[in-house]
């Protein structure tokens, strides 16, 4: 199947590629591996002489890379060169840190000498999805190549030019070329790949369905995984929050990449006495996002990445509806097909309802009612994910305590979830396992070895 680049605006197919033949696909590895086995002796300062260099060229080529962000997946590009600015700042982040995360650890025991020696492991694969086409995909391969590993990227295939791009960004930095490869290949070549002894580890991010097949291969074949998956992420707003910041935050932690994002605010569990005026706070501030061109500077949402994906939305909106959903403020799709998808807001959101079990990925906002703190909380944690929260409260030594009883790999109190290169990253539950970021993203995809010196 050839991969094509769509623009999810314009409707326009902007370019195709011929997909990776197996050939070609197990040539690039049998590079790889080769590759693996000289950059894991280069030291830590060579490695972040490129890694920093990686970091100015993202800087240099934000422009450029907004604009395939825009044309692919219909990222805003003012969005967009954030987004870049991050991957840059998550370079340097790991160019500097990497050597300190990697280090020989002591451990006092009965030997004369013993330590924990952190090993890279080889090829790693990355299968990415299109959301954040490439904050995904350095978050995975700045701490991946600043241990020693090298990576294959498999990008979601509505995104071609944005994994090219950062190939070559990789490749001009000065990394061997074998160290990075982006492979255009089908899905059907992944399961052949992880079934290959040359690869060592695989990580996913995206939907449950694709992490569990993948983690199913890599199982069989006893190889390491890191999954993070989607989320249904609680905003809790007890009733002595900050209403107004409250809402203002929640409407900008729903619209993050037009509601196309796993740490989105999903849930807005909000305590009775002030959920109605937190509905008409939420109202007013959705209803100020401007849409239009991604191309834009003016545009603070563009359409959804794919027109399956907004029918798909439409189609859980609908069925919510249909068992006992309220619409407070109606939005959606235009006609069946079409990619832009204006702000939602639904009450009376109830078990048996797909926007109560499932993930909502795109500007629908779910209220649920809360009868206290407790009541909040168990119903943040009736869900099948686990990847962040939120809790609003004036009370911050409150806040905290509660903090540690949700469900979730991150909890912010007072601040919508966001993700940031000193801290760890990822979820627990149908949200998936391991962590990115900070000192335990680079500790993934090393061999942990134990040395003992008698
Ligand atoms: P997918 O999970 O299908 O895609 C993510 C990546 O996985 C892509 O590279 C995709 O490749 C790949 N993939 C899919 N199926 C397989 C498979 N069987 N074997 C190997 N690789 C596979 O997400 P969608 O784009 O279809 O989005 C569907 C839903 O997933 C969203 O509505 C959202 O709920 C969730 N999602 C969550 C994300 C997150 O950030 N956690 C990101 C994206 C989606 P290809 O593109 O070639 O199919």
């Amino acid at each position: 199947m050839a991969i094509e680049s769509f623009n999810p605006y314009t409707g326009r197919v902007e370019r195709c590629f011929r997909a990776f033949s197996w050939v070609k696909t197990e040539r690039i590895l049998a590079q790889a591996a080769r590759e693996a086995l000289t950059w894991r002796t280069t030291s830590f300062a060579h490695r972040a002489g490129r890694m920093h260099r990686a970091a100015a060229l993202l800087r240099e080529r934000q422009d450029e890379l907004a604009r395939l962000m825009a044309i692919e997946m219909g990222k805003p590009v003012t969005d967009g060169r954030a987004e870049v600015e991050k991957c840059a700042l998550t370079c340097d982040y790991y160019a500097d840190h990497a050597e300190e995360f990697m280090r020989d650890e002591v451990i006092e025991t009965q030997a004369q000498r013993s330590f924990i020696s952190h090993e890279p492991l080889g090829v790693v694969l990355a299968v990415m999805p299109w959301n954040f086409p490439f904050w995904q995909v350095v978050r995975f391969a700045a701490p991946a190549l600043m241990a020693g590993n090298v990576g294959l990227l498999k990008h979601a295939s509505n995104v071609p030019q944005c994994a090219l791009a950062l190939e070559a960004i990789f490749h001009d930095a000065g990394f061997p070329p074998a160290t990075f490869r982006t492979l255009l290949i089908n899905t059907d070549l992944v399961e052949k790949l992880i079934a290959d002894d040359r690869l060592k580890a695989v990580t996913l991010t995206g939907s449950e369905l694709a992490g569990s097949k993948v983690a199913a291969t890599a199982g069989a074949h006893i190889k390491k995984t890191v999954l993070e998956l989607g989320g249904s992420d609680a905003f809790i707003v007890l009733a002595d929050a900050d209403l107004e910041l409250a809402a203002k935050t929640a409407a900008q932690a729903r619209m993050i990449n037009a509601g196309q994002s796993c740490i989105a605010a999903k849930r807005f569990i909000v305590e009775k006495p002030v959920v109605r005026e937190f509905i008409n706070q939420l109202k007013t501030h959705l209803l100020a996002f401007r849409t239009g061109d991604p191309l834009d500077e003016a545009t603070q949402y563009g359409p959804l990445a794919r027109p399956d994906l907004a029918d798909d939305l439409t189609k859980q909106v609908e069925e919510s509806v249909r068992r006992g959903a309220k619409v407070e403020l109606y939005g959606g799709q235009s006609a069946p097909g079409a990619t832009l998808f204006r702000p939602m807001i639904l009450s009376r959101v109830k078990p048996g309802q797909p926007a109560y079990h499932e993930e909502l990925f795109g500007p629908v906002a779910l209220i649920l009612e809360a009868r206290d703190a407790d009541d909040a909380i168990r119903l943040a944690n009736d869900s099948p994910f686990g990847l962040g929260g939120a809790i609003w409260t004036r009370d911050v030594k409150r806040g905290k305590e509660l903090a540690r009883r949700v469900e979730a790999g991150a909890v912010f109190v007072n601040s919508m979830v966001k993700s940031s290169p000193e801290m760890p990253f990822g979820g627990i539950k149908k949200s998936g396992y391991g962590r990115e970021l900070s000192y335990l993203g680079i500790r993934e995809f090393v061999n942990q070895k134990s040395i003992w010196i008698a």
